[in-house]
């Protein structure tokens, strides 16, 4: 047996778990007494703890949560409907010259060698991992406000 006690926080890892608290402290409670009621006391005191009833709330907390959270309910500004027109006329334009190309786009890409391929790949991907990599940062600060 060690000429000190255990700590408060092994005495309650004993009463919690005592398969998995260390042979040392196994040992010691059953070799000390004063640790052994010390673990005992603990041991009464979560299982009334668990006991005890649980709270009932008589509101819907939920309700209140949600009403206490502030409104988002922006509307487009003038740039962002210039960026959604902008958008759309570009991929209209894309979509009709597609339309129009439909013969010529099979030779238009067998031209094209595989290095240009390659030089054009990269840095799209790159471009697209790093939006990803963005969006998972937005994605975690505003996970950080939350909690
Ligand atoms: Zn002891």
């Amino acid at each position: 047996m060690t000429p000190i006690h255990l700590s408060d926080t092994e005495i309650q890892l004993y009463s919690l778990d005592k398969d998995n608290c260390g042979l040392n402290i196994t040992e010691h409670i059953a070799q000390c007494e004063s640790c052994a009621t010390r673990a005992k006391n603990y041991t009464l005191l979560f299982s009334a703890v668990e006991d005890m009833p649980k709270p009932v709330i008589d509101f819907d907390i939920t309700a209140m949560i949600l009403a206490a959270l502030p409104e988002h309910k922006k509307s487009p500004t003038l740039s962002d409907r210039l960026v959604y027109f902008v958008s759309f006329a570009g991929m209209s334009l894309l979509g009709i010259l597609a339309w129009f190309l439909q013969k010529d786009l099979s030779r238009i890409f067998d031209s094209v060698t595989s290095m240009i391929m390659y030089v054009l790949l990269i840095p799209i991907v790159g471009i697209l991992m790093w939006e990803c990599y963005d969006l998972y940062e937005k994605y975690k600060k505003q996970m950080n406000v939350l909690n």
